[in-house]
Parts: C-alpha cells; structure tokens; sequence
C-alpha cells in the first residue's frame, strides 16, 4: 500500500526540503502539466520500505497578502483531504509564531491523523524552540533535520502504523 503523505505548514520551515528528501531522486514532479495547481507539487517516494506519494503545498512568500493566505489555507485544506497523514512541520528554531497557529486550526477540523515535526533541529539545535510546540494541540513534535537527513528513521515509525 502507498502512503499519502501531504505536508503542510507555513512558508520557509522546510516543506520542500523535506519533500525533496522523501522523494529521493526517482522526483516525479506533474505539476508541469497544463490545467494542474501549481500550488501543490507531487511525487512519489518512500521511506525505507514504505512507499508514499507526497504532496508538498507551496511557500507563499508573503502572506501579509489575505488573498494570498487565503490561497494557502485553500491549497493546505485541498491537500489534507488527499492525504491519509498530513505531516505538519514548524522551524524548531524559531519556535511557535501565530502563523503556525493558523494552519494548527485548519488541521484541527480535519479528520486525518497529523504528525507534528519540528525541523532544522540538526545537532539538537531548535530544541528549546520546539519545547512550546505542544500549544499547537498535536503533542510533542518529531525532531528533524531535513536538510541534514536527521531523524527520518523516527519519521518511519512514526508512519508505521498508518499503512
Ligand atoms: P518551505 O517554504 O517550507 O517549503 O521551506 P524550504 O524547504 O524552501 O526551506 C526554507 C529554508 O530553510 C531554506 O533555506 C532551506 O535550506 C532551509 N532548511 C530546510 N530544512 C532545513 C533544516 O533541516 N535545517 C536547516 N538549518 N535549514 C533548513
Ligand atoms: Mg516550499
């Protein structure tokens, strides 16, 4: 069985790192294709021997724009419902800001399971940062660096039960 995998969060956390990573070289990206969303990219990936299609939801630079964020929740929600686990991401660093608080009430009316990851925490950086991560309402995050490939082996037990 394959693994939806839809991740969401606001801009610059990570998102497309983490895709990037998840979807390894065999990238089969088909947003190029006329008439498809260019909010939401998709490819097909695996961590270790599961196998997932994934979702990455677009940066939206600047989301003082409403339109704009009303196009990020619309995508983020379009997402959600295409998924069967939606990984929401935040920057350990920087902690909770009121945008994550955002996107936390838009996964919260949903009915699919979220894991909650706390990355560019490599090294154990970010983690005071993450420590108030738990207001979010999703538990404690799942530390990870998607750029350094840190902590994707605790991702995959994490996933281990939804396939
Ligand atoms: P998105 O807007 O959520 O898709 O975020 P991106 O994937 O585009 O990443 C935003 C920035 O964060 C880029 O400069 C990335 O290089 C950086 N970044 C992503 N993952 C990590 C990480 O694990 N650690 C660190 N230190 N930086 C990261
Ligand atoms: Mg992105």
């Amino acid at each position: 069985m394959t693994l939806k995998i839809a991740i969401v969060g606001r801009p610059n956390v990570g998102k497309s790192t983490l895709f990037n990573r998840l979807a390894g070289k065999k990238l089969a990206i088909v947003d190029d294709q006329p008439g498809v969303t260019r909010d939401r990219r998709y490819a097909s990936g695996h961590i270790g021997d599961i196998d997932l299609d994934l979702i990455d939801t677009a940066g939206f630079e600047d989301v003082a724009d409403t339109s704009l964020e009303a196009r990020m929740r619309q995508q983020t929600e379009k997402a959600i419902e295409e998924c069967d686990v939606a990984l929401f991401v935040m920057d350990a660093r920087e902690g909770v800001v009121p945008l994550d608080r955002i996107f936390a009430d838009i996964l919260r009316f949903k009915d699919k399971p979220v894991i909650l990851i706390a990355n560019k925490a490599e090294g154990h950086a970010g983690f005071a940062g993450a420590e108030e991560a738990h207001v979010l309402g999703f538990g404690a995050p799942l530390h990870l660096s998607a750029e350094h490939g840190e902590g994707i082996s605790e991702l995959y037990e994490a996933l281990e039960k939804y396939r």
